[in-house]
């Protein structure tokens, strides 16, 4: 369920025409709707009812700052990769308390940062960043609060790029070594250990992997309780998918109580902890962009639109499929077959392959369900200015990132003497 839906044929995003948007901001922009990502956020936050939980959005999804800013008033932590991310959460009006630092390569000075800082929680992927984050605590005079990612070694069935809970992915330590670590990192000075995590992987379209992923966490958080080590929270990640296409994931909702189900049956109360990124903020942005030329080719038509590869990298990262719509449904052009391609100088730079649409040099088009993995991914190869931002919020629209100037991008060159 999103927000970006058709009025008198012209698409809209909550009470905004996109065509109003084009004309104030320019194109390309990213479109965000400020209701949709509300509403996904408590879809997750209500199938909890009382169960003690955080929902600590994936900041790396969508790290604009009034997207964080949205989803912090409505009580959400946040979930960081980097020290860049923690500043985002700072600046957008977060607090450090309710942050969950993950990520496979911690340097020794984000660990100090995060430390200093105050975060929640280190996930900590190996023993080598276990003796590394005790030492920075003991140098701080402090305990840090941590917990280990586990990789169950769970087929999460996604691209094989953003699969990260099989034995052979780099992420998290194995259940065989689990028990070893928690027991040296019990023995510590500067550890507190509080917690246990996993996160299999993004896009997840199945229930079973997150259900066969908790189970095996759940039988180290009883080996660990028989060995005299008590938790306190548990971190099932993220990883559920959205609607791209014909896709079926599962409901939020359904996920959530499927995880409650298996909890309750084996007597675990521990408060839980999800970093959704993608099902919160994915459906919630559109990518608007206009058409600059169409190209008949031999064997196919290409559209070629304003925006690139450089704007949207999924379709070129992970072969991934984005519906791409015509803003104004009223115009009266030849339905084609074609190729939906950006100015950038690579055969790899496509949004969208084998489409059918109806549209002339000068029309808009929407790339959807583009709000997460979308902007964050934007580069400015071929020197390109990363696009504008905006936030939509019922009739109000409001520019939440400028368009990048070309001067910006070799502000912090300089010339040899
Ligand atoms: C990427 C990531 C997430 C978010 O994944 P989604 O599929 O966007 O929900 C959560 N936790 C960690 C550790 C991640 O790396």
């Amino acid at each position: 369920m999103d927000h970006f839906g058709y009025r008198q044929d012209q698409l809209h995003a909550e009470e905004v025409p996109l065509a109003t948007i084009a004309e104030r901001v320019g194109t390309p922009c990213y479109v965000y709707s400020r209701a949709t990502l509300e509403r996904h956020y408590r879809v997750f936050d209500d199938a909890f009812g009382d169960w003690p939980h955080h929902i600590c959005f994936s900041v790396k999804a969508n790290g604009n700052l009034a997207v964080l800013q949205v989803l912090e008033r409505l009580g959400a932590g946040f979930d960081i990769v980097s020290m860049g991310e923690l500043d985002r959460v700072l600046a957008s009006g977060g607090r450090a308390s309710d942050v969950v630092f993950s990520g496979v390569g911690k340097s020794s000075d984000e660990i100090a940062r995060a430390l200093r800082a105050g975060v929640r929680i280190l996930s900590i992927e190996s023993g080598q960043e276990l003796d590394r984050v005790n030492a920075a605590a003991l140098a701080a005079n402090t305990k840090a609060p941590i917990a280990f990612r586990i990789n169950p070694d769970v087929d999460p069935k996604t691209h094989p790029y953003i699969a990260t809970g099989l034995r052979e992915n780099k992420f998290g330590v194995s259940a065989a070594d689990a028990l070893g670590l928690y027991r040296k990192a019990d023995a510590m000075a500067g550890i507190e250990v509080a917690g246990i995590g996993c996160h299999i992987g993004s896009q997840l379209t199945e229930v079973d992997p997150f259900c066969d992923a908790l189970e095996k966490v759940l039988d180290l958080v009883e080996a660990l309780a028989q060995n005299g080590i008590t938790l306190q929270h548990l971190d099932l990640g993220g990883g559920v998918g959205i609607r791209y296409s014909d896709e079926t994931p599962p409901d939020p909702k359904d996920y959530v109580q499927a995880m409650l189900a298996i909890l309750k049956r084996r007597n675990c109360d521990l408060s839980v902890t999800l970093e959704p990124g993608r099902a919160i903020a994915g459906n919630a942005g559109i990518l608007l962009s206009r058409v600059e030329y169409l190209k008949p080719g031999p064997s196919k038509d290409f559209v070629i639109v304003d925006a690139a590869m450089n704007d949207l990298l999924r379709p070129a990262l992970y072969q991934a499929w984005h519906e791409v719509v015509a803003v104004d449904r009223r115009r009266n052009c030849e339905m084609r077959e074609c190729d939906i391609v950006g100015p950038v100088c690579e055969t790899g730079d496509f949004i969208a392959r084998d489409r059918q649409l109806a549209v002339a040099p000068g029309d808009l088009v929407a790339v959807r369900s583009v709000g997460a993995y979308g902007f964050v991914m934007a580069s400015n190869y071929n020197a390109r200015p990363r696009p504008a931002e905006v936030m939509v919020d019922g009739d109000q629209l409001y520019v939440v990132r400028q368009r990048e100037q070309t001067a910006d991008l070799f502000s912090t060159e300089t010339l040899l003497p």
